[in-house]
């Protein structure tokens, strides 16, 4: 072991250090729902495939993100982004948004009703790569993919990112796509 470690002083660094990171990405997070909201979503899509308002008990800590966190040492923080997978974005939505594949949930009953789409291909977020650039989902197109070990982020032409767990199930929107995006907005490994 290297004399640095057993030094308090460059641990701390190194814990506040997580933390302002930790700090950015709530920020960074807090901004794509504030303007989600902004665009006009109201209501919310969950993993589990229900749709909810922003009061449900089941989603709402999702919406406030700032305030989840608000209070957390940084040590805590540290902890929670390193090893705990980080903050979760919500994907918001308008109500004309959604489609079949969600049902309302029973609890805060959206007033939403889910149109019939067809479902488009998918593909397991961890085979994402360049030849899915230029592809959309939900009507949106995907700019840039980031793989790193423990997510993947999928950066949107309207500056949303999203971000995924390597199991997660990545739906594409059905039809022709485009792929007039230039060289510049590859595929980057981190
Ligand atoms: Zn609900």
């Amino acid at each position: 072991m290297s004399a640095s470690s057993c030094n308090p002083d460059a641990t701390w660094s190194r814990v506040e250090n997580a933390a302002n990171d930790a700090r950015k990405e709530i920020e960074r997070a807090q901004k794509v729902v504030d303007e989600a909201i902004e665009r006009g979503a109201t209501v919310v899509l969950s993993g589990a495939g229900l749709v909810h308002t922003f009061e449900c008990p089941s989603i709402r800590q999702s919406i406030d993100i700032r305030s989840r966190y608000e209070g957390w040492e940084p040590e805590e923080l540290m902890i929670e982004f390193r090893y705990g997978g980080g903050v979760h974005i919500p994907h918001l939505r308008t109500t004309d948004q959604v489609d079949g594949r969600y049902k309302v949930c029973k609890i805060c009953k959206p007033n939403v009703v889910p149109k019939p789409k067809y479902v488009g291909p998918s593909t397991a977020a961890s085979n994402l790569g360049s030849k899915h650039i230029g592809r959309r989902i939900d009507g949106q197109q995907v700019c840039a993919i980031n793989l790193s070990v423990d997510k993947i982020a999928i950066q949107f032409e309207d500056g949303v990112v999203g971000t995924f767990s390597s199991s997660d199930r990545i739906v594409f929107d059905a039809g022709r796509h485009s792929v007039s995006l230039s060289n510049e907005l590859a595929t980057q490994h981190v």
